[in-house]
């Protein structure tokens, strides 16, 4: 009982500190995380699991539809067929092409609204921003939340080059860049330090509540309301799974190839 006790005081202090790190500039978050802060979070894994492994992705579904919140798996993609797709020069094609038709609809809608200035992008992060390949192609078993979120802890994740360069287009565009992701608040201090080191700027970040258990769909369409109702119009939102476009409040839905995994 007494060890009950001590771990939820813990935990509780690990998430005060959590928060108040996240008050604070990213420079100090970089510095806190230097200091090792991850480490304590390391020893600590919980989370949200809404990574479902082995599943399909879709990568055609069509941009700007929104999809149904679930999917069944047709082929029932693992890591090696989903490590091997992303080496093909069709997913290079696919996340290109996407790519530059999110590029197109905000050159479109600055052309529509020279004068705009609460025009924003929504972003997912991972296997849209952050690349998580090196994690899955070290760990060559079943996904487990515990292996991913030691991976997340090194916050070591590379960008991947299109969106990076994208975003940083967009934001010097005048868009505010907005990273919507179905990570835990309990990964927020680790994905800033993420952030930092890859040199991304951004406006804001949105996580999962810790304790959130609805499916990604529901849980970034509502962000995505709360931001529009803040006052931004939602140009383009992109991400890997068809969780990040379903629900509205985006003018265009960009779908990112991912055929490691099944978000639902
Ligand atoms: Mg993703």
């Amino acid at each position: 009982m007494l060890t009950i006790v001590v771990v939820l005081y813990r935990e509780k202090a690990l998430r005060s500190l959590n928060k108040k790190l996240n008050l604070v500039l990213p420079a100090l978050v970089a510095v806190a995380f230097g200091l090792g802060l991850n480490s304590a979070y390391a020893d600590e894994p919980k989370g949200q699991h809404d990574l479902v492994q082995p599943a399909a992705s879709h990568p055609n579904a069509k941009p700007g539809v929104p999809a149904p919140v679930k999917v069944s798996s047709p082929g029932g993609y693992g890591h090696s067929e989903g490590l091997e797709y992303a080496k093909t020069p069709e997913y290079k094609q696919e996340f290109d092409k996407a790519i530059q038709s999110a590029k197109v609809h905000c050159v479109d809608f600055m052309k529509a609204n020279p004068n705009s200035l609460n025009k924003a992008i929504i972003s997912d992060l991972d296997e849209t921003l952050l690349d998580n390949r090196p994690y899955f192609q070290d760990v060559k078993k079943d996904f487990t939340w515990a292996d991913f979120e030691k991976w997340v802890f090194k916050a070591k994740a590379p960008n991947l080059p299109a969106t990076a360069e994208f975003l940083k287009w967009a934001r010097d565009q005048g868009f505010a860049i907005i990273f919507l992701t179905g990570r835990p608040e309990n990964m927020r201090v680790v994905t800033t330090a993420n952030l930092i080191k890859n040199k991304v700027a951004y406006d804001g970040l949105y996580m999962r509540g810790d304790d959130d258990k609805r499916p990604a769909s529901k849980f970034k369409a509502e962000v995505r309301k709360k931001i529009e109702s803040m006052g931004y119009k939602i140009v383009v939102n992109i991400g890997d799974q068809e969780s990040d476009l379903a629900g509205g409040f985006a003018l265009d839905g960009e779908k990112l190839p991912n055929k490691l995994y099944f978000v639902q």
